[in-house]
């Protein structure tokens, strides 16, 4: 048996319902088993009230008389191996007739196990503990993560049911709360998914002492309230509360579960701090379904996600639409590359010395049919939690390859071509292959080919990344740091990595060269790449005393509105045979 349910003697708190006509059996039954230490009774005399009265109070184990005159046992027994609720239940039939066929009929429909009346004690204990054990046991495969020996998501919507049923008949309100690690896949990443599961461990313990310190009723008392608490999957857990009186109970919760994970957790020698994005939703007032309450309070925990993390979240109306938008999104995203919605605009990248156009960075655009022009912050994250990503990337990759070659053909030579790569798109093992064959396909040079990725992508399993990285650079391609400055990483993969190029974040450019400690960052920056021999990009310059400081710092490369803003590909050319025609009259007449 796992920890969390290791309080004592197993089996103890497990709750045991006798159905009988004779009221003296059951008594002796309960004094029998209360000498054995457990607690949990209930008693059915009238066997027709029998099957209502398991749906509603969900005993663990059923001791069932056969033959009484209302209701006999047998007919009980097929009636709930019939429902999907009650099929599995463990029945031990008492039965004081010897004859097999009796027997043979209660196995036919269904009995666990057999106790012959009058009923031996030690017997009766034994055959009882045994049934537990099968239970538990099987419980154990089917209702409970292996990892934190929490309830799954099966139990727990199995036991948020029962919840919703017992809040319709007195009148009260259930609520689920959505719990959601903040970025744990970085801690996977920094330091492997072993230390990510020992985290997982950890923080379920945590929220399961947090609620016994709560006054919340559950059954079985505090004792029981790891009982409410599910992991549902990676790092999302769910808690299930009733009988609540008011939200402002439901508050003074949600603040001790998150005051509870704020403590750092000491996790294979180092001290990790994490935060929590809480999403709460109530029955009945949100929803009157178990599933509506559990998608609510998902939409409301992406929803606390998205207001910056660290805090909780009740589903409203506002969340519903905007969680119907973000799926009719998806739905319309599965659809872009057949309906040829995607289209790449094209920035240039100048040389800071020359104000020669050394190549273009090709950024996605989507003009959706209805809504008009999508901008990439909306739906690449769409498509990347969809796993949509790595098909668009790769028609990204290809487009842009294509047209590289199509300029060198018009006669723009050696402009390079820059091509944002998304994190899951980079990790996939596939994914030089990919590249490979689509430079193949096209014929592009691949020293011409500029892989951005972000700092995040380079975190985690340091030999599987550097693996991923060298096959890049024995296909010839260059890698380049994107958004360089917003990641948490340190800085030494720059080193062990082979990266050719740091593209400056623009929230750094914004303030700079006015505000003193942007422009020291970004002095920093060119500086440090300077001494890695790396090439250094600034993005988002806007003004001429960005392009005169980023000068002065002989920062290699300019990009941003004050030279020009992404464009489509025919603008793109014009734009360079202007600049040809200006700067190298000879070059541009033979384009
Ligand atoms: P990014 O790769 O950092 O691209 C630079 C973004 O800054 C672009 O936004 C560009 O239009 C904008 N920008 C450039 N110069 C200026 C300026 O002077 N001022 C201001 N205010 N903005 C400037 P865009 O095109 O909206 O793209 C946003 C982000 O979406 C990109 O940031 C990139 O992370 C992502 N993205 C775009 N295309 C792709 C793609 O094909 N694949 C993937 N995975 N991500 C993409
Ligand atoms: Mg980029
Ligand atoms: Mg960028």
């Amino acid at each position: 048996m796992n920890d969390i349910r290791k309080q004592g003697t197993p089996f103890f708190d497990a709750s045991i319902m006798m159905i009988d006509d004779e009221p003296l059996v059951m008594d002796v039954l309960q004094t029998t088993l209360e000498e054995h230490g457990y607690r949990y009774f209930i008693k059915i005399e009238d066997s027709t009230k029998a099957v209502e009265a398991i749906y509603h109070e969900r005993p663990d184990v059923v001791l069932l008389d056969l033959i009484m005159p209302e209701r006999d046992g047998f007919s009980i027994l097929e009636e709930l191996r019939a429902n999907p609720d009650t099929k599995f239940l463990s029945v031990i039939v008492l039965t004081s007739s010897n004859d097999s066929n009796t027997k043979l009929k209660a196995l036919e429909l269904g009995a666990t196990d057999f106790l012959a009346k009058p009923v031996d004690r030690s017997e009766l204990v034994l055959r009882l503990r045994n049934t537990l054990t099968v239970k538990a046991y099987q419980d154990q495969l089917a209702y409970y993560d292996t990892l934190t020996q929490l309830p799954n998501r099966k139990l727990f919507l199995d036991r948020l049911d029962w919840g919703i049923k017992c809040a319709l008949r007195d009148d009260t309100q259930v609520a689920v709360l959505n719990i959601a690690i903040d970025r744990f896949q970085q801690v996977n990443e920094l330091l492997g998914t072993q230390a990510g599961d020992e985290l997982l461990v950890e923080v379920s313990r945590r929220l399961v002492k947090s609620l016994r310190e709560t006054d919340t009723v559950s059954r079985g008392g505090q004792e029981a309230a790891w009982r409410n608490i599910a992991r549902l999957s990676g790092d999302e857990f769910s808690i299930m509360l009733t009988d609540l009186k008011n939200s402002s109970q439901i508050v003074a919760i949600a603040e001790r579960l998150r005051s509870g994970l704020r403590e750092p957790f000491q996790i294979r020698q180092r001290e990790i701090y994490i935060t929590v994005s809480i999403g709460i939703a109530l029955f009945p007032k949100d929803a009157d379904t178990t599933d509506t309450l559990m998608k609510h309070a998902g939409a409301a925990t992406a929803y606390a996600k998205e207001k910056g993390r660290d805090c909780y979240q009740f589903f409203s109306a506002e969340i519903n639409a905007a969680a119907q938008q973000r799926m009719n999104l998806e739905h319309s995203l599965r659809r872009v590359l057949e309906r040829n919605e995607l289209s790449l605009y094209y920035q240039p990248k100048i040389c800071a010395l020359t104000g020669e156009i050394k190549g273009a960075e090709a950024l996605l655009r989507w003009r959706h049919p209805t809504r008009g022009f999508i901008p990439p912050y909306e739906f690449i994250p769409v498509a990347e939690d969809s796993g949509m990503i790595t098909q668009i990337g790769e028609w990204v990759l290809r487009r842009a390859c294509e047209k590289n070659v199509q300029w060198l053909q018009k006669g723009l030579a050696d402009l390079s071509m820059s091509v944002n790569v998304s994190a899951q798109q980079f990790r996939d093992n596939k994914f030089p292959a990919i590249v490979q064959k689509v430079l193949s396909d096209t014929g592009m040079d691949p020293e011409l080919l500029v892989l951005e990725i972000t700092e995040g992508v380079l975190m985690g399993d340091r030999d599987r990344i550097g693996d991923l990285l060298f096959k890049i650079k024995t296909i010839g391609a260059l890698l380049s740091i994107d958004d360089f400055g917003t990641g948490y990483s340190s800085l030494s993969y720059l080193k062990a990595f082979p990266i050719d190029e740091l593209k400056i974040d623009r929230s750094f450019m914004v303030d700079t060269p006015a505000d003193v400690d942007s422009a020291a960052i970004v002095r920093t920056i060119v500086a440090m790449a300077r001494s890695l021999d790396l090439q250094v990009v600034a993005e988002g310059v806007e003004e001429e005393a960005q392009v005169q400081f980023l000068r002065e710092l002989s920062c290699d490369q300019i990009q941003g509105y004050y030279f020009a803003k992404p464009m489509p590909a025919e603008d793109f050319e014009a734009f360079c045979l202007k600049q040809l025609g200006k700067d190298q009259p000879g070059r541009a007449k033979g384009a």
